[in-house]
């Protein structure tokens, strides 16, 4: 067999085969590529260290020319088909597994003295390979990987329309990148000679002409969905850090006015609490809280003062509730408060510090301090589940409203005087911050 044939039937046959299974990820799962991913990368390197074939243009290697631009291109086709956050799992695992099968050769090179079999002495030439130049093959091949989706997706930007041209400039940019850089590492350690770099440069632009053609068929021929388009900072942020993620993750669930907790959290968090309540027979208590005639703040200051004097109650409802309680912004100008292990008589009188710590502040924008009515229920006195208590504290709040606002009401207990009620009675307001 010519070695020009053996090198493309390799490489064909390892194509076709890692495609079709690929093909298959949606019934047998992606792992299964991956695993013969990693697997076929023993072998490449095997086959780069003691394997070589005669081309016209040099010594020629199998596990560099079939193998190594064949992984670069299926790596490519999981990023096209799948995401940055799929193509980071290789990416990683092939860097992993590389050190750690250096380390594990580097440590087999330690044992001494040697048992040599008569028939099956040990490749040592080829455990002594595990050494500078598989680690820098290996960082290089991080960095391939890498610069190949962001050179994929820079190349989307000129020309979207060419596919096999952006697959093919990409290959062979990532592999001429590895080319020089690999063949500077063969040529200090190894002497290599600076004729085999030619050589070598040669057959892997071949063979990334030989995989974009396979891989645009497949891409035309076998799995024709519209090819999905991702932004390059994206990617890098995707495949080298979490940062932006975790932001996000941090956002999600908060209310973007006040920084609250939002309603969705609430609706969980709620539920949950009285379950926990239950399960270990505490007492708990929910607040509704409602800003008193929030709408003429709006009408006579403006909405951007509404919003200002509605961040400055959440910031102080925050400060005067229990580390342990949760604050929600429920909707509008209204806020819950979930209060774990507080039962009805003390829920009222936090539920009164809360209301004239916010009764007593003054806001820069208005003329006057702005007031709340709250509304509480407790479990398990009124409600044994969620929804009950959610209604009886509602009601509550609906009672504080109608007695005149400014105050507290709690479903079964009598309702707390207005701050002014209490002036005329010649009580003044209790502190205005801190736990009670
Ligand atoms: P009440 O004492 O009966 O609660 O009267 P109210 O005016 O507070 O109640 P109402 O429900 O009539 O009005 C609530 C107002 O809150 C109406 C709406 O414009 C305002 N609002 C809701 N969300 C926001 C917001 O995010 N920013 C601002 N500035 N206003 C808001
Ligand atoms: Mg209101
Ligand atoms: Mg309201």
């Amino acid at each position: 067999m010519s070695g020009l044939f053996l090198l493309l039937a390799q490489a064909v046959v390892f194509f076709v085969t890692m495609a079709a299974i690929f093909y298959k990820r949606k019934t047998i799962g992606v792992g299964v590529f991956f695993c013969i991913l990693g697997t076929m990368h023993f072998l490449e390197t095997y086959l780069a260290a003691v394997f070589f074939v005669e081309l016209p243009f040099g010594l020629i290697s199998a596990g560099s020319t079939a193998l190594f631009p064949g992984k670069l291109a299926l790596c490519l086709l999981l990023y096209i088909k799948e995401d940055a956050e799929s193509m980071r799992q290789p990416t990683y695992g092939l860097l992993a597994g590389n050190l750690l099968m250096i380390v594990l050769a580097l440590m087999l090179r330690l044992y001494q003295p040697l048992e040599n079999l008569p028939a099956n002495a040990p490749g040592l030439g080829f455990v002594d390979q595990m050494g500078l130049l598989m680690i820098w093959g290996t960082l290089l091949l991080f960095i391939d990987l890498l610069a190949l989706v962001v050179i994929y997706e820079r190349l989307g930007k000129l020309a979207t329309n060419t596919i096999m041209g952006r697959i093919f400039v990409s290959l062979a940019l990532v592999l001429t990148f590895d080319q020089v850089f690999f063949f500077a590492g063969l040529h200090l350690l190894a002497d290599a000679p600076a004729a085999a770099f030619f050589g070598g440069w040669v057959a892997k632009v071949c063979a990334a002409a030989l995989f974009s053609g396979m891989l645009t068929l497949y891409l035309c021929y076998v799995e024709k969905s519209p090819l999905p388009t991702h932004a390059v900072a994206d990617v890098f942020d995707r495949l080298t850090y979490r940062h932006r993620y975790e932001k996000l993750v941090k956002q999600v669930g908060r209310d973007a006015l006040t920084g609250l907790q939002d309603r969705g959290r609430f609706d969980t968090k709620g539920p949950a609490m009285l379950q926990t309540a239950s399960r270990s027979s505490m007492p708990a208590s929910l607040m509704m809280i409602d800003i008193d005639r929030f709408k003429e703040i709006n009408d006579q200051y403006g909405h951007p003062v509404g919003d200002r004097v509605l961040c400055n109650v959440a910031t102080m409802l925050a400060s005067v509730k229990r580390e342990s309680d949760e604050l929600f912004r429920y909707g509008g100008e209204e806020f819950s408060l979930l209060c774990p292990d507080l039962p009805a008589e003390s829920a009222m009188a936090a539920a009164e510090r809360i209301r004239a710590a916010v009764s007593s502040t003054q806001h820069a924008d208005l003329d006057q301090p702005v007031t709340i009515s709250i509304g509480v229920a407790s479990f398990p006195a009124q409600a044994q589940d969620f929804a009950t208590l959610l209604a009886r504290a509602d009601a509550a709040l609906y009672q504080a409203k109608a007695l005149g606002r400014d105050r507290v009401c709690h479903a079964d207990l009598h309702p707390i005087q207005t701050s002014k009620e209490r002036l005329t009675a010649g009580l003044a307001d209790r502190g205005t911050t801190g736990a009670w």
